[in-house]
């Protein structure tokens, strides 16, 4: 049994307690197929067989995907051709289907112009470091470079032009040390380079457009109280139809998943083997464990929030520290929290990744896997470093950033 009061007490011999406020879930047959394609998948490459790439399936998602497309087009041209040429009722209905292409068209991104932007000359430093990350892994260098207030980072490419644009999400990037920083730049640079389709202009915008088609089919909970008949029955049949469609697109959107996860798992461990070889083993390892603490550091602000803000004062170097503004105390105690995380509730979390393998998000293979695969593979050096002088230099350039986000966290 483990002691630590402020974490979830549970056995590690026999798992008891393991995640207290879950119900027992029992995973319905696609996500138990899902699991097994996750399992198979790991297992073949960690048995360092490369593992199939499955270029049917690609080829089978991209010509679904440039159907989307191509439907999309039809429908601009048909709309286009009842406006010019029809009567007033055709012409309603060219400018309701031009309206429809409006929504559905391929969602490119732009790039951001927030507050969280950092501009290249006034981060040299953290550009400098995100630069030769990039060269390491073969990627061009970053286009833009903003901060977030989430436990995450992320990198997507925007408009025509491909611009790329990496956030680094402060909350995490600053309980990493700087080896680890170096692991996540390479992960999310090997998002450039490991060949995930998903994230392509072909599948990517299809995938949306999709998703934008479902909703507009499924049937809204809408209904006038004291319709006439014939408007209900209308009703009746529009939405069964409406429920039709959005069904098959629904499968459409599954297939398209199933299609595509395997290669986009495939890449997510190539994007983590590359921040292994940026950062170093060990690094990437602590870089993946971290990410499991993502509600213990949303746990550890909100206490500081209810707090007010403040240290308790028990020491005199604390009294000195409570004097400072909150914003940089709440860095630091979130830094200190995670710190003391012990080794067992890390080895919970890392289980419970384990349990919830179904719910995690498609996107990234399941964490406990992710680490699991790191720490098979032979050790590596790192081969990007940093020293004290460029850390310093980043962590002045971010530090406006850190004192509007950590306000942020504080009053929201
Ligand atoms: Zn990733």
């Amino acid at each position: 049994m483990t002691a630590d009061p402020r974490f979830t007490a549970w056995c590690p011999a026999c798992d008891w307690n393991l995640a207290p406020s879950w119900e027992t879930v029992t995973a319905s047959r696609r996500e138990r197929a899902a699991i097994e394609r996750t399992d198979r998948l790991f297992a073949e490459l960690a048995e360092g067989r490369s593992g199939a790439t499955g270029r049917r399936d690609w080829l089978l998602a991209s010509s679904i995907a440039a159907l989307v497309h191509l439907s999309t087009t039809a429908l601009f041209c048909w709309g286009l051709w009842l406006l010019v040429t029809g009567n007033t009722p055709l012409r309603c209905i060219g400018a309701a289907a031009l309206g429809a292409v409006v929504l559905l068209r391929p969602r490119l991104g732009r790039l951001p112009r927030d507050r969280g932007v950092l501009a290249r000359a006034q981060a040299p430093a953290l550009y400098g470091l995100a630069d030769r990350v990039a060269a390491e892994v073969g990627a061009a260098p970053v286009d833009v470079i903003r901060s977030s207030a989430a436990f995450n980072a992320s990198f997507g490419l925007v408009g025509l032009r491909r611009r790329s644009v990496l956030t680094l999400g402060l909350p995490l990037w600053e309980v990493l040390d700087e080896q680890q920083r170096i692991a996540l730049l390479g992960h999310e640079f090997g998002h450039r380079v490991n060949g995930d389709h998903r994230r392509s202009l072909l599948l990517g915008s299809a995938l949306n457009t999709l998703a934008t088609w479902y909703e507009l089919a499924r049937p809204s909970r809408f209904r006038r109280p004291g319709s006439p008949l014939f408007i209900l029955i209308g009703e009746v049949i529009a939405r069964a139809l409406m429920t039709g469609v959005a069904w098959l697109l629904y499968r459409v959107l599954l297939l398209l998943d199933r299609l595509t996860s395997r290669a986009g798992q495939q890449a997510e461990y190539r994007a983590d083997a590359l921040a292994a070889r940026t950062g170093g083993t060990e690094a990437a390892r602590g870089m993946l464990a971290t990410l499991l603490l993502g509600d213990s550091a949303g746990i550890a602000v909100g206490r500081f929030r209810a707090e007010g803000g403040r240290r308790p004062v028990r020491t005199r170097a604390a009294r000195a520290s409570a004097a400072a503004p909150a914003p940089d105390v709440l860095w630091e105690r979130l830094r200190e929290h995670l710190a003391s995380v012990p080794a067992t509730e890390h080895e919970r979390l890392r289980r419970c990744s384990a349990w919830a393998r179904a719910a995690v998000d498609a996107t990234h293979p399941p964490t406990h896997l992710r680490l699991a695969l790191v720490e098979a593979a032979p050790a590596r050096e790192a081969a990007v470093n940093t020293d004290a002088a460029e850390a310093a230099a980043i962590a002045a350039e971010l530090a406006p950033h850190r004192a509007r986000i950590a306000a942020e966290l504080l009053n929201g």
